[in-house]
């Protein structure tokens, strides 16, 4: 059984100011298996992040069907879809979205707040520092996001992503902001710890090179996928 299954999905919105309806997904049928690495690309506005944010459950379907790691998506009351979005999704933005007043440390131990049994404060910081060490933020655990790099903030998002040990990272344009070295060894960073603890690895990006080295490229044109 695939982790995410699409079938059918279709979306649409209304375009702001009128009645008209917009179609951003078109019948769009999807499976992606547990472990796999899986890169979106395509030209703006032709529904990436609206696939993404579907996968995600923080946006639904207008039609089609959602099944993730077994369980109907359109079946789940929103405190279900809180919990599994806590539990099994990490999410990483163009953007770090890292909270200015905090810690590094602090910041990676947020989404820990979020799951419903929680392990023990010690587990949890071994794992925060020990996931840090990996991405060579061993010695930035008290320092604030505006004392770091684009690099090394969007680093302790990755962190933070994996904290809850989900089982698919999404990513919409990971490496948007960050130059061409950054964003090559970004890609590196994601694809390792895609091989290391066997998760699944969705990431939309505009860069062609990165793409390539996802297992699989799939590519969206005017809300279809090829
Ligand atoms: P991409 O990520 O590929 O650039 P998006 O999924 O963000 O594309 O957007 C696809 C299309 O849907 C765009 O035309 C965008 O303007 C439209 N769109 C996205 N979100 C909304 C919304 N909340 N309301 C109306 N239109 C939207
Ligand atoms: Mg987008």
């Amino acid at each position: 059984m695939p982790l995410l299954s699409l079938t059918h999905i279709s979306k649409s919105y209304r375009e702001p100011g009128s009645d008209a309806a917009v179609s951003v997904l078109r019948d769009i049928s999807l499976d992606i298996q547990a472990g796999e690495s899986v890169a979106i690309v395509g030209p703006s506005g032709c529904g990436k992040s609206t696939l993404l944010n579907i996968l995600g459950t923080l946006d639904s379907p207008d039609a089609g069907e959602y099944v993730f790691d077994g369980e109907s998506i359109a079946a789940c009351p929103v405190t279900r879809l809180a919990e599994l979005r806590s539990e099994k999704i990490g999410f990483i933005f163009q953007l770090h979205h890292l909270m200015p007043q905090c810690t590094v440390l602090e910041n990676v131990l947020l989404p820990t707040l979020a799951l419903k049994s929680r392990p023990a404060a010690a587990v949890l910081r071994q794992r925060a520092e020990s996931l840090l060490a990996s991405v060579g933020l061993h010695d930035r655990l008290a320092w604030k996001p505006a004392q770091l790099s684009g690099g090394e903030r969007q680093r302790v998002a990755v962190v933070r992503a994996l904290i809850n040990q989900p089982k698919v990272i999404l990513a919409d344009e990971p490496t948007g902001a960050l130059d061409e070295k950054n964003a090559e060894a970004l890609t590196t960073l994601l694809l390792d710890l895609q091989k290391t603890t066997g998760i699944s690895l969705v990431m939309v990006t505009h860069h062609p090179a990165q793409a390539a080295r996802m297992g699989r490229v799939l590519t969206m044109h005017e809300g279809s996928l090829h």
